[in-house]
């Protein structure tokens, strides 16, 4: 047992005390052993133990090869078995696998690490066993340098917005953007750009001033953000569909003096002390400034943009990046994909989500035309289907919970324009890249990274040919290293699992206003040359394959992606518990039955309180995003802990699929469209009944489900249903 940290000397006197008392049971054989204590095992497995150390004076199993598959009658039924055999003066060893579970060059590997521990202790010390070494030298120097061999040199300019002229320049009157039938050219976007920037510095901004920016998808918004970056400043998307709370706080701590906007939103907006521009209504005081390109001051290591991400001690916090780090991740990207003057990109992902911003600005600074979905789209597969077709769109993003959504309607034949989808965000199964292959005519390419490192620093092309049962995350990106590190911020062999953390151009500056957390999560580098330089350290476990490719594994704490959302259980766990009926709170994500993530309250309340479901969403609905809300809470009597007083997360019960709190609301279906209206939401929600006054929101159904099911409503009434009806008629009976 070494879980327990310990010297090798204590381990190896524990091991000795225990087999010397072992001995006295010699007369007992493994099988009766076996039969004891679990009768009934599988006979090709071993039922005690998986791997065997052997000591022996005999022969070695094999006749003495150091590696052999097992299956030579020597292993019984062991995954791995080390036999050492002593000759005097010399000691040999044998290691016996199962190769349905090892492939020969792993336990090569193992022999290896095998031999750098051995070493290690031999050379005495008593260092804790897991602090011995298991790489050689060598292994090491290959995993912290080679793999990150990333240098590479990109040309001037650096600045996002400088880059952009330079494309100006060269093509003025091509098609920079377009949406929903209005279009401008390259010289129309850089003077509308330019003249606002010059508005926006008239009202104070400039190099290190963040300015918000709240707006519907439209031409305005992408007028909004060049001309923000243009006036020397760094933008701040503030989603409308955020509830008011969140927007301002995001305004009080970003302290923006300029707050952009359209006049249809201007009642949402909270208070606050921020000039405001609507850049709707308000463009004619623009339009006067000059369209020539202002100066602006703003060099390299200025902030470019803020975005918000969920913080788990209950407020979002907002990244800090740098026009060095995500001009270097548009060069590369422009380096592996080559965008032409052909290419037609999507932008559709939510600005406050870091994707947005290759969207935005990989095509305009590299030629490409920019097709702006209207707002709402991207959480409707058809529309989506239909606007790619229309507007003949090459290349588009997709976290992967969505892609699965977009295959799952019938697009055998469509969307042949399509030559490249990026995947992001969350993990890529296998299954979901062999659906790709099977539907769609295009590259397929995973993509894995932080917003706190200038949205990507992996990628991997995923092939037609290949089906193989991972879907790498890949290599780091140009002027990028990545290190699987274990908690003494050691290297881990390949294969073994560690912690991802990322260093070089990319990384943010840290998170506004929040030194501690920055301090926490931006950490010295301890392979950099150069004093200063930080890596960041994701909570992201990986591993490398055995070919020098990543493999994502999962996380190392409550952060969670639920249809490619970042959230921390935290933040939305301290939220609940700042209602005045709930004693405490525990929030966790699991899968329903069609393997769809769902985030699931468990609460404990004051004596009496009752129907907490009802209350606690629109409690939660002022103060988080809808993605955020759970789907389902729980009433508990109390949290389940474990012996150390910690909640036992895996004793929380699942939601049952006849739910109680619905139950109280029970009414059942009183007519045909009623009915038909029930099983569709029953089908999609995974629940047995759902009453006709149960609250789509509060019976499990979440925003993308929504679109699932307003497509299913509309197909099977055949009626004019769209989702934004689902939001104004919740419930089965106002629908019917
Ligand atoms: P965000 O800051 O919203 O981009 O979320 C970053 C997190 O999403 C990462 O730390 C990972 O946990 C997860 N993630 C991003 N890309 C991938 C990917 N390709 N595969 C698996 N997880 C990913």
């Amino acid at each position: 047992d070494v879980t327990e940290p310990c010297t090798f000397d204590a381990l190896h006197r524990r091991v000795c005390d225990a087999s010397r008392g072992a001995r006295i049971h010699t007369g007992m054989s493994l099988a009766q052993l076996a039969d004891l204590l679990d009768p009934g095992h599988a006979p090709d497995s071993h039922p005690i133990f998986q791997t065997m150390f052997v000591f022996q004076d005999g022969p070695l199993p094999g006749g003495g090869p150091f590696l052999a598959p097992s299956g030579d009658g020597n292993g019984p039924g062991c995954d791995l078995s080390l036999f050492i055999r002593d000759e005097g003066e010399r000691w040999h060893g044998a290691f016996v696998y199962n190769a349905e579970l090892f492939a020969g060059p792993t336990v090569e590997r193992i022999c290896g690490s095998f031999e750098t521990l051995l070493e290690a202790i031999a050379k005495g010390g008593d260092s804790p066993l897991d602090r011995l070494p298991l790489l050689s030298r060598s292994e090491r120097d290959k995993l912290l340098f080679e793999l990150n061999d990333t240098a590479r040199s990109y040309p001037e300019p650096v600045c996002l917005h400088d880059m952009f002229d330079a494309q100006v320049a060269k093509t003025p009157d091509a098609v920079a953007v377009a949406c929903e039938g209005e279009v401008l050219s390259y010289r129309e976007l850089a003077h509308r750009a330019n003249r606002l920037a010059h508005a926006l510095q008239k009202l104070g901004v400039g190099p290190e001033k963040r300015v918000g920016v709240f707006m519907e998808r439209s031409v305005e918004m992408i007028v909004a953000l060049y001309g923000i970056l243009k006036a020397g400043g760094a933008y701040v998307p503030m989603d409308p569909d955020y509830p008011a709370e969140r927007v301002a706080f995001m305004l009080e701590d970003t302290e923006v003096p300029v707050l952009l906007t359209q006049a249809h939103l201007q009642a949402m907006l909270p208070s606050h002390a921020a000039s405001v521009l609507c850049l709707d209504t308000q463009w004619e005081t623009v339009a006067r400034e000059s369209a020539e390109a202002p100066v602006s001051g703003v060099s390299a290591d200025n902030l470019a943009y803020v975005i918000y991400t969920s913080g788990s001690t209950g407020r979002p916090k907002g990244v800090m990046n740098s026009h060095r780090g995500i001009s270097n991740r548009l060069y590369w990207m422009q380096e592996a994909y080559d965008l032409t003057a052909e290419d037609r990109v999507l932008q559709k992902t939510p600005y406050s989500f870091d994707v947005s911003v290759w969207e935005f600005f990989w095509p305009l600074l590299f030629g490409a035309r920019l097709v702006v979905a209207p707002p709402g789209i991207h959480k409707d597969p058809d529309a989506l289907g239909r606007l790619i077709e229309a507007q003949s769109i090459t290349v588009l993003h997709f976290v992967p919970s969505m892609l699965q959504l977009f295959l799952r309607e019938d697009h055998e034949g469509r969307c042949r324009s399509l030559t490249k989808v990026i995947c992001s965000g969350e993990a890529l199964s296998c299954e979901l890249r062999d659906r790709f292959f099977d539907v769609l005519d295009a590259e397929l390419h995973n993509l894995y990274g932080p917003t706190e490192a200038a949205v990507d620093v992996t990628f991997w092309q995923c092939s037609r040919k290949d089906r193989s049962l991972i879907v790498p995350i890949g290599r780091p990106v140009a002027n990028t290293r990545i290190h699987i590190l274990d908690r003494y911020m050691e290297p881990v062999p390949v294969g073994v699992a560690g912690e991802l953390h990322i260093g070089g151009v990319q990384v943010a500056r840290g998170y506004l206003n929040r030194p501690e957390l920055t301090r926490e999560r931006f950490i010295p580098d301890p392979f950099g040359e150069e004093p200063g330089v930080c890596l960041y350290k994701t909570g992201d476990l990986a591993r490398y394959l055995p070919d020098g490719q990543i493999e994502y594994l999962g996380r190392n704490d409550f952060q969670v992606k639920v249809r490619g959302l970042r959230i921390e259980l935290g933040e939305i766990e301290a939220v609940i518990c700042g209602h005045p009926d709930v004693l405490e709170c525990v929030v966790a994500a699991l899968n329903d039955a069609s393997g769809n993530k769902k985030v699931v309250g468990y609460v404990v309340v004051t004596d009496g309180v009752t129907g907490m479901a009802a209350a606690l969403r629109s409690f939660l609905v002022e103060k988080l995003p809808e993605f955020m809300i759970p789907s389902y809470f729980i009433q508990l009597p109390a949290l389940p802990l474990m012996g150390n007083g910690k909640v036992d997360r895996k004793a929380l019960p699942a939601p049952t699929t006849d739910r109680p709190e619905v139950g109280t609301l029970y009414a059942a279906p009183g007519n045909e469209v009623e009915r038909a209206i029930a099983e569709i939401w029953q089908v999609h929600l995974g629940v047995e009944h759902v009453g006709v006054d149960g609250n789509f929101f509060e019976v499990g159904g979440g925003s993308l489900l929504l679109v699932e099911v307003a497509n299913k409503l509309a197909c099977t009434l055949k009626a004019d249903l769209k989702v934004h009806h689902l939001f104004e008629y919740p419930t089965i009976r106002a629908v019917a």
